[in-house]
């Protein structure tokens, strides 16, 4: 067998970490607290939101941890996510995805923001809110005044509106499913899924 080949400066370093190591196992601390110390240290001021992982069915609950105390000029930043242990369908676990979601969340090429591409162009242009919200209004009130069918072929009352879908994400509670699907149907929308039947 070849010996071990440390270098002065490796030396060093392996002494103090097996000194600090010992030291501490001596005065009653395991290393592996110590360390558990430090990461519970890194989210005592960042402030807990709860959500659900966007990417499938599953729904599993998460809770963010971000920094930014909310005043004017303080951007806030999510540094950490885990699993949320009160959630009744995951109990804090995620799967190698959702635990991954921080790179989802602060990725470059994350859309944040509405864009529209006009008939025929070959940009997106970025739009605000209002813009998107009052287009989205304006293109499903015409469809829907051009296109509703009140009464099928036999006369008989059907109020149904084919020509235009509507997909929901799957990131939603069980009361936002809920309103989503009274608002689709109180329309007469058929065509209508939801991304948690991925
Ligand atoms: S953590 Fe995994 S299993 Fe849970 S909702 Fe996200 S992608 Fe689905």
């Amino acid at each position: 067998m070849g010996a071990v080949r440390v270098s002065r400066r490796g030396l060093f370093k392996l002494t103090g970490a097996s000194v600090g190591a010992s030291t501490l196992t001596a005065l009653g601390f395991s290393p592996a607290a110590a360390q558990a110390a430090v990461r519970a240290f890194k989210l005592e001021r960042t402030s807990e939101t709860r959500n659900t992982c966007p990417y499938c069915s599953v729904g599993c609950g998460v809770i963010m941890y971000s920094i930014g105390d909310g005043a004017k000029n303080v951007k806030g930043k999510i540094i950490h996510i885990e699993g949320d242990p009160d959630h009744p369908t995951n109990r804090g676990t995620l799967c190698p995805k959702g635990a991954a979601l921080i790179d989802f969340i602060n990725s470059k090429t994350r859309l944040q923001v509405p864009q529209y591409r006009a008939p025929g162009a070959k940009e997106w242009t970025r739009i605000s809110w209002d813009q998107a919200i009052d287009k989205i209004a304006r293109l499903m009130k015409d469809d829907r005044d051009k296109n509703f069918i009140a009464r099928n072929g036999d006369g008989q009352t059907v109020n149904r509106w084919v020509s235009t879908g509507f997909l929901a994400a799957s990131a939603t509670s069980n009361e936002t499913a809920w309103a989503t699907y009274k608002v689709v149907r109180s329309l007469g929308m058929v065509v209508f899924d939801n991304q948690a039947r991925v």
